[in-house]
């Protein structure tokens, strides 16, 4: 099977050489990703471009539900609700080992979000529109049976809580995943490779892109480009009329489980604005988030939790019964891609009501897609390529068998410091995770930078010495890699 390593050696070969495409997708987020392995599926001949990592855009930085999304039930979302929460269970069945099951409290306190009844029954609907397993049905917990639950928490008092179930994945690995799927099928990849326009033939129809990779310029020629470049898929080429980027930035902070013992996600109506935040058990660590606010900051910058949300965020820990702030191993901030009509003269509409829908449209050529949610994206490719099928621009499809990859056989090894990742999955990584960077291996390819945050310090050495077999990188290479990986880690998690 091509590693992702293999897969971006023989493309940057065939970027040399000249090769051509059926299709090139711009941005190796989950979307961009879920439309290559379709695509490659197909039988179509596709290239699949980055200007940075893979999986290094808004897809690596959400809150990492696989949900239906509770709240868009709630605002009356009933398409959107049932359309994801179907799309959960299919990915469930898929991918067992990266999207798994996680129970959820919803906690109830007097006189704070809405009452235990009337969420048992959003619930129930919830439950029944998404054709979960009896066993996943909601359930009442007492306020007994829920400090029973998570006996580590001093629970302040509340009513009880509503018992639900939804899912929980490493973004990034369903991002990776999928991309080797894609690679598998066929699809070619290169990341760190921008594209620095859209190319047009004499009447004026988009027929490929200009690249820049490195120091390299070059042009390619596809009769299909399709734009998946999430928040920034305007810079590329401009929103249908009316219409307007909107990044909302959401941010979550980083706890050390044993300051914070968690075994499910604890559903919580914030004191001060009554938003649902969650507070969740992740890759060995206790995660608060998220936030929901205009990023008016440059969206090509790196995006990071302002004092503000800090605060907004620990405003929430009395509800768990800390009346002390433990540390913050790490934040994590991302830019959600809203599409929304231009305002009109003082109109403004809050964060949280903007519609989470994705939105398709496209021109001769071209296919654009931004919006939509990690949780839909197989549902998001398959109308992406209906649409670009639809131009009659692609060659007759041969539609290959579909590979599911499932996880790798489970060698024994110990993790690294209290983070899930073994070392032997480390160097996994190293040789086949298509490593251009040290912050590539340990932000997105294994979660070690922002599960030990500084913490990570004391594993430099061995972690150099694990990998430097597998990366041809020698001493002051290794010594420039750590230096540039503190500093892009501290860009992310400080303000
Ligand atoms: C805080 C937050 C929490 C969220 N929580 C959830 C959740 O719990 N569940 C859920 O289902 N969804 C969630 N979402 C939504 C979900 O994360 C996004 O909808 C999804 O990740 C967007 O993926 P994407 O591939 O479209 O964009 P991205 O992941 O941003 O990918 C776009 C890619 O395009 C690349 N690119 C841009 N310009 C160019 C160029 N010119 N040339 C080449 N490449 C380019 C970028 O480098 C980037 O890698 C959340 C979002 C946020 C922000």
């Amino acid at each position: 099977m091509r590693s992702l390593t293999d897969a971006v050696c023989q493309t940057r070969a065939q970027l040399e050489a000249g090769a051509d495409w059926d299709i090139i997708v711009i941005g190796a987020g989950i979307t961009g990703a879920g439309i290559a392995r379709v695509a490659a599926q197909r039988g179509y001949r596709t290239l699949l471009l980055d200007r940075g990592d893979l999986a290094g855009g808004t897809s690596n930085f959400s809150s990492k539900m696989v949900h239906g999304g509770l709240r868009y039930l709630g605002q009356g979302h009933f398409r959107l609700t049932r359309q994801a929460a179907r799309a959960r269970e299919r990915l469930r069945q898929r991918w067992p080992d990266i999207i798994t099951p996680l129970p959820y409290y919803l906690m109830h306190h007097r006189g704070r979000g809405p009452g235990p009844l009337a969420m048992r029954l959003v619930l129930w609907i919830y439950y029944r529109i998404s054709g979960a397993k009896p066993f996943h049905r909601p359930r009442w917990l007492t306020p007994e049976q829920l400090a029973a639950r998570l006996p580590g928490l001093n629970l302040a008092d509340n009513l009880g809580a509503n018992h639900y179930f939804d899912a929980v994945c490493d973004d990034s690995h369903l991002v990776l995943r999928t991309l080797e799927e894609a690679v598998a099928q066929g699809a070619d990849l290169s990341h760190y490779t921008e594209v620095t326009a859209l190319r047009r033939n004499e009447q004026g129809q988009i027929n490929g892109v200009d690249i820049a990779c490195g120091e390299r310029r070059c042009q390619l020629t596809a009769p299909m480009v399709i734009n998946a470049t999430g928040v920034w898929a305007d810079g590329l080429t401009p929103l249908p009329e009316g219409l307007m980027m909107r990044p909302l930035r959401g941010s979550h902070l980083v706890f050390d489980q044993r300051d914070l013992p968690l075994t499910a996600s604890l559903t919580l109506f914030h004191p001060r604005d009554k938003r649902v935040v969650f507070c969740y058990p992740w890759a060995g660590t206790s995660v608060l988030g998220t936030t929901d606010l205009d990023h008016l900051a440059d969206k090509n910058a790196p995006a990071r939790c302002s004092a503000e949300e800090r605060e907004y965020l620990l405003e929430l820990l009395p509800l768990l019964g800390l009346n002390h702030t433990p540390p913050i191993l790490s934040s994590w901030s991302g830019l959600r891609p809203i599409v929304t009509p231009q305002p009109k003269a003082g109109e403004k509409q809050a964060p949280s009501d903007a519609s989470r829908e994705h939105l398709i449209w496209d021109e001769p050529g071209l296919v654009n897609v931004t919006g939509g949610k990690l949780t839909t994206f197989v549902e998001m490719a398959e109308e992406v390529m209906a649409s670009a099928e639809s131009q009659g621009r692609l060659p007759e499809p041969q539609p290959q068998p579909d590979i599911i990859l499932t996880q790798r056989p489970h060698l024994d090894g110990s993790a690294i410091g209290n983070s899930l990742t073994p070392r032997h999955e480390l160097v996994h990584w190293a040789r086949h995770g298509a490593i251009h960077q040290l912050s590539d291996l340990l932000l997105r390819r294994t979660r070690l930078g922002w599960v030990l945050g500084e913490g990570l310090r004391a594993y430099q050495d061995e972690i150099q010495q694990l990998c430097q077999p597998a990366l041809p990188w020698d001493d002051s290479r290794w010594q420039q890699e750590w230096q540039h990986y503190w500093h892009h880690f501290q860009q992310y998690h400080q303000e």
